[in-house]
């Protein structure tokens, strides 16, 4: 098999048009990186064997939603056991979670863990209050530092994130090194905590601790399989039951809405992006990734409709894979934002203006890396739309 690596999904689309629940087997071949997809229903090639370089083989795993040629597919289950075994028994997902001495560096946080071939599928910034941080460390409360721990935890915003690869409870923890930042440095000086963290309590980001490899997903691919501590974590942050989880941090005054597109965000480029965006002096107030409905994608951009040529595809991007909202508070904001972001179209601003983010990070029109507020007059309101509307 090591010639011709194969892997076989039970994949769904949502199709609007006949607002109908379609059902794929979709196979993935390492070798040339092609997809193929096969109708299930009718019994037919839906999608020829096609090159396809933006699917990488780390999106690939039951519950995740990826894009084939501007489609979302969910994938719902495993199509072979060969794929069950080779990709479903390794795959878990855990909590990583940005603490506050080190939110101002969170672009090179998530740059570290996507390059070490991890995928964030859930994000968010939140400001915890006292009570929600003692619950969360509450197997510490009898501890010397716990006073300090709470009072660290609960002075700024954090970023909360799942993530998702081989092993992820144990090779986060590794990525992130030793607890105590100093002697990260001197034990595993490319950890987390070696680069990013300062003493024994302010020490960069967390980890949910070790799981018995019984924990491991079952062959469903269904991640509840217990109730170990990288569950119950990210329960705190992301509720499967919908519930409402701690609050996001948008201010909604002075700000503008900057949105990392999901070419970007599937191109491993949103710690890059943030990571430029914090270092030209702009605050992130509010951070969150979304997955829109078409419906929802529709909306937001309403005010393109009829007035700008590539609605359409505007909308079919939006809405083809997680994108990253992000509140962006500066004095003079929308201005000063939208100029940094450049021209609407990478080739132009590459002539322009080739230190834009646009101009560093676009592709075309339609994917130029991110969406930023037109009007000033509207970037209260898009900031709402996504952190007041769809956080909801
Ligand atoms: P980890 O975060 O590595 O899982 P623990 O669960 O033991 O470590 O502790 C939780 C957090 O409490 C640590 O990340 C650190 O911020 C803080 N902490 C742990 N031990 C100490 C200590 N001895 N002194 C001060 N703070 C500590
Ligand atoms: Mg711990």
């Amino acid at each position: 098999m090591s010639e011709e690596d194969r892997y076989v999904f039970i994949a769904e689309w949502y199709d609007p048009n006949a607002a109908l629940q379609r059902r794929y087997q979709l196979i993935y071949y390492t070798k040339d990186q092609s997809v193929e997809m096969y109708d299930v229903k009718n019994h037919r090639i839906f999608l020829r064997r096609t090159k396809y370089e933006e699917l990488r083989k780390e999106d690939l795993f039951v519950g995740n939603k990826i894009n084939v040629f501007s489609r979302l597919l969910h994938l719902i289950d495993y199509g072979d056991q060969y794929t069950a075994r080779k990709v479903g028994s390794k795959k878990e997902k855990t909590l990583a979670m940005i603490k506050p001495d080190a939110v101002m560096k969170m672009g090179s946080i998530i740059e570290s863990i996507l390059d070490s071939g991890f995928l964030i599928t859930k994000a968010k910034m939140v400001l915890l209050s006292r009570a929600e941080a003692m619950d969360f460390y509450r197997e510490h409360h009898s501890k010397s530092f716990f006073n300090d721990l709470i009072h660290f935890m609960t002075s700024g915003p954090i970023v909360a994130l799942e993530v998702v690869g081989d092993d992820a409870v144990a090779s986060w923890r590794k990525l992130l090194g030793p607890t105590n930042a100093g002697i990260a440095r001197s034990e595993s000086p490319e950890s987390i905590r070696a680069r990013f963290g300062t003493d024994g309590t302010k020490n960069a980001a967390h980890g949910s601790d070790s799981i018995a490899s019984a924990a491991r997903l079952d062959l469903n691919g269904m991640f509840d399989t217990s109730s170990r501590t990288n569950k119950l974590e990210l329960e705190f942050f992301f509720p499967s039951s919908g519930g409402p989880g701690p609050k996001n941090t948008a201010k909604l005054t002075d700000c503008t809405c900057c949105i990392i597109k999901p070419h970007a965000v599937s191109e491993g480029l949103t710690g890059k992006i943030l990571n430029d965006i914090l270092s030209t002096g702009f605050e992130i107030s509010a951070m969150q990734m979304f997955t829109m409905e078409k419906a929802n994608a529709e909306e937001f951009y309403e005010i393109y409709k009829g007035v700008v040529a590539e609605y359409n595809e505007m909308v079919a991007e939006l809405c083809c894979g997680p994108c990253v909202a992000l509140e962006i508070r500066d004095a003079d904001a929308p201005k000063r934002f939208r100029e940094y972001c450049g021209p609407s179209d990478p080739e132009i601003a590459r002539h322009l203006r080739p230190r834009t983010l646009r101009a560093r990070f676009g592709k075309n029109k339609i994917k130029n890396a991110v969406h930023c507020t037109d009007l000033p007059e509207d970037s209260v309101l898009e900031v709402q739309y996504f952190f007041k509307i769809l956080d909801s």
